[in-house]
């Protein structure tokens, strides 16, 4: 098999991306297969995306007979599935918790559900407070996407700065740290958005003592609490809301990545107080929620929202977790696994000015052995696979997972574990 059937090289995609890409051509279950015909497990889901696997004839079914009705209406008019799934989203629990959800914003994305988020937590703010209360407050290592409101509450400076400025009166506290967030918040705050685990800033999962001072300082200075859970939402953490394993009780959750089952969709969900201070024209989409992307997902949260689903996709957590930890044992420049559900990580040490290289050459050696993977923040290895996977598959995964870090660990020989 040549390379040039593999990668792409010499793409007009702009430079931001990889200049060798995967030319990925088709999939099944957990697995993809590239143009030159070669098999990978995957294990990033297409960013933790593809919660139900690839190939999937049911999801393939209800498109194509919905695209035979109609494919696109726009928001001045509305579709059959597009109100069933608002009507199923808003009458969600977060486990014993009922947050009232008045209702639903679909958009495209994960980012134009936290800019939808973001002003509608605003509009809130001004209608009932006045214009004086419009600071926003994020956490450090958070990420909320690259659109310019979503990237003003990001934290990483390497996404931010050059694009500044960026949006005024957006600040930034330390995650997990109650009394940092007892100190930074107070009345001039229209909202707060927070992530159950950090998916893309190294994996750190919110602590229950965190959620308790989040929702507590929140409703003492009326401030809307927003949960980004486009990659908690829908099942990775063996929950349906990642906020209902740590008792978050947000007044806002955005959601995206596997709700269109692939298809780019996103709901911004917003509670009945909000949703009554709203106007015609406030907020608008041409796209979202079309009811190609909504049936599909109709059938998407028929799958995961059902209980049993959830207590097999626990299961496959504590298998994964169980072998990331016999894996962590086996080598001294890996840490302890982080993350929750199937949303994990596995820590890598190296000297700083070496991370990168390392964790490059990590991800190249597990791919070049059939095997995906993701990074988040510098130095974990995050594992997001499909929620399907089956035990049998982890253990696969597992197995390239050791021996592309064998391989690492010989490339780098006395350059690891610092
Ligand atoms: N919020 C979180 C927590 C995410 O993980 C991501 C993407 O990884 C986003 C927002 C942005 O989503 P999108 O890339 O679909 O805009």
């Amino acid at each position: 098999m040549t390379d040039a059937s593999r990668f792409s090289g010499g793409h007009c995609l702009p430079r931001n991306y990889a200049e060798e890409l995967l030319i990925i051509d088709r999939g099944s279950g957990v697995w993809l297969y590239d143009r030159g015909g070669n098999r990978y497990l995957d294990m990033g889901s297409g960013i933790a995306v593809n919660a139900l696997g690839y190939g999937r004839e049911d999801l393939a079914e209800i498109a194509s007979a919905q695209m035979r009705k109609v494919i696109h209406v726009s928001n001045l008019y509305t579709t059959e599935p597009t109100l069933q799934l608002a009507r199923h989203l808003a009458d969600a629990q977060i486990g014993a918790w009922n947050p009232d959800f008045g209702a639903v914003h679909f958009g495209n994305s994960g980012a134009e559900a936290n800019e939808a988020a973001i002003k509608y937590a605003r509009v809130y703010a001004q209608r009932t407070h006045g214009p004086q209360k419009h600071k926003l407050l994020g956490f450090h290592n958070g990420f909320h996407g690259r659109t310019l409101g979503a990237l003003s509450l990001t934290y990483t400076p390497k996404y931010r700065t050059p694009f500044e400025p960026l949006l005024p009166g957006c600040v930034f506290a330390p995650f997990n740290d109650g009394a940092a967030l007892e100190a930074a918040l107070d009345d001039s705050f229209a909202g707060v958005i927070v992530e159950v685990v950090q998916g893309e800033g190294g994996l750190a999962c919110m602590t229950p003592q965190f959620a308790e001072s989040l929702n507590r300082l929140c409703r003492k200075h009326k401030v809307l609490l927003i949960a980004d859970e486009v990659q908690t939402g829908l099942g990775r953490t063996g929950n349906l809301f990642g906020s209902e394993a740590v008792g978050l009780h947000p007044d806002i959750v955005s959601l995206s990545k596997p709700l269109g089952g692939g298809l780019p969709l996103s709901a911004t969900l917003i509670n009945r107080r909000i949703n009554d201070v709203l106007e015609i024209g406030d907020h608008g989409t041409t796209f979202g929620g079309g009811p190609v992307t909504a049936a599909v997902a109709l059938r998407v949260w028929q799958i995961i929202a059902d209980p049993a689903f959830l207590v097999d996709v626990r299961h496959r957590a504590s298998h994964l977790e169980h072998c990331l930890r016999e894996l962590a044992r086996r080598f001294d420049f890996t840490g302890q696994p982080c993350g929750m559900g199937l949303l994990r990580g596995l820590p890598v040490q190296a000297a700083e000015r070496r991370l990168p290289d390392v964790m490059t050459a990590i991800l190249t050696a597990a791919r070049d052995r059939g095997l995906l993977l993701l990074r988040s923040g510098s130095n974990v290895i995050r594992i997001a696979p499909p929620l399907v996977i089956s035990e049998r598959e982890i253990d696969e995964g597992c197995a390239i997972l050791e021996s592309s870090l064998r391989a690492v660990a010989t490339q780098f020989k006395g350059e690891l574990h610092e």
